[in-house]
């Protein structure tokens, strides 16, 4: 194949994907890194959105067979931030300039955890007006699946992006690491209810999980696509103790080189298919390399999500092993993260909300 021809292109087949996936040549890869640079510049500019992301409860009734979280993990202990708490990170946020935050946890769908999340936003949105900020702060939530009704109340409260990663669209894939209960066609339900209730939608999926070849990735790009993503979270799939799939450590570690680099294909590849989505510099890049988050917005990458999580709950919400930033102040990451940006010869975009320009390019008001 002509990397150069293939590069320029605006449609690309499953072969074309995959063949820009397997780059590992020094040259390539590098080809591939200016080519998607140059992509996000044309169509994101150049700034970083941030995000605070607040990882706000770590209760969770699925049991993916890959999370720490999962609910058969005994050795975790749960937790639900009061309002208080998750207020005052809010503030926080609202203080460093970044414009947004997300609101992480494990999936519930009780009446009263929803109640909870919608008074929350509620809250949120109406504690944060500001002069810079007149609509509040720009709220994300991560919080499962859910049902159209209760999606239509998250976003009547005031969040307006939602994230919910497909994990992986091979559907067999899928299979071997989730419960019966859990399906990839739920999955994809939940995501066209969430644009239903008029959210931007952000998916994505893990990189390297074992038994996924460079064609299933191939074909969850085409799936991001043909699904109109708004935004993508993606990272490397990494071992955690105490789940079932602890027993692929060893081939993980011995891969990890590899996996790290086809982590950061994945994000060019995807920025050059998909050009004006917002894609997120993952905290599991930097669990890989210490330098994972800055590499991911070299590659690619127009979002970054400083760690806003109060420090005395950190620890209970390791979906992986190795997490960064568990010691950290919240006042230590907001530093690091400026730093880390600005060495990329970029910067923080201040008190924005940092929309997805793939989402308000197709919604703009007559
Ligand atoms: N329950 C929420 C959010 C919590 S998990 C939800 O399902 O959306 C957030 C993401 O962490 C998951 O979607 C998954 O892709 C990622 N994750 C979980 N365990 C992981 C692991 N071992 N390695 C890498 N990423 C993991």
């Amino acid at each position: 194949m002509d990397l150069n021809k293939i590069l320029y292109k605006d449609d690309f087949s499953a072969e074309e994907i995959e063949y820009l996936l397997s780059l590992s040549n020094i040259d390539e890869v590098e080809q591939l890194r200016l080519r998607a640079y140059e992509v996000m510049k044309q169509y994101c500019g150049e700034y970083v959105s941030a995000r605070g992301l607040v990882e706000f409860s770590n209760y969770c009734v699925n049991d993916c067979y890959y999370c720490g979280i999962r609910k058969s993990n005994q050795t975790v202990s749960r937790y639900l931030l009061s309002k208080d708490d998750i207020l005052k990170a809010a503030h926080r946020i609202v203080e460093y300039g970044y414009g947004s935050m997300v609101l992480q946890s494990g999936d519930r769908n009780d009446k009263e955890f929803i109640d909870f999340v919608v008074d929350i936003v509620k809250e949120i949105k109406s504690q944060t007006r500001s002069e810079q900020l007149p609509e509040g702060l720009g709220v994300t939530l991560c919080v499962g699946e859910q049902t159209l009704e209760t999606y239509k109340k998250f976003y009547e409260a005031g969040a307006h992006r939602y994230l919910l990663r497909i994990e992986t669209t091979n559907p067999e894939l899928f299979k071997q690491i989730h419960p019966k209960e859990q399906t990839l066609e739920s999955r994809k339900h939940a995501l066209s209810l969430i644009k239903q209730a008029g959210f931007q939608v952000g998916t994505g999926v893990m990189i390297a999980i074992p038994g996924q070849t460079l064609r299933d990735l191939a074909n969850d790009i085409l799936f991001f696509k043909h699904y109109d993503i708004d935004m993508l979270g993606m990272g490397p799939y990494l071992t955690t103790t105490n789940t079932p799939m602890e027993k692929f450590a060893d081939a993980c570690q011995k891969n990890h080189d590899y996996t790290l680099r086809l982590a950061l294909n994945m994000i060019s590849v995807s920025r050059i298919v998909l050009k004006d989505v917002n894609i997120a510099s993952t905290t599991a890049l930097q669990a890989m390399d210490d330098e994972g988050r800055e590499k991911g917005l070299l590659h690619g990458a127009n979002v970054i999500m400083p760690q806003m999580t109060p420090m005395y709950v950190r620890k209970e919400y390791q979906l992986y092993d190795g997490k960064p930033c568990l010691e950290d102040s919240v006042e230590h990451c907001s530093n690091c993260i400026k730093f880390r940006v600005i060495s990329t010869g970029r910067e923080i975009a201040m008190n924005d909300w940092g929309d997805s320009k793939h989402f308000t390019k197709n919604h703009k008001h007559a």
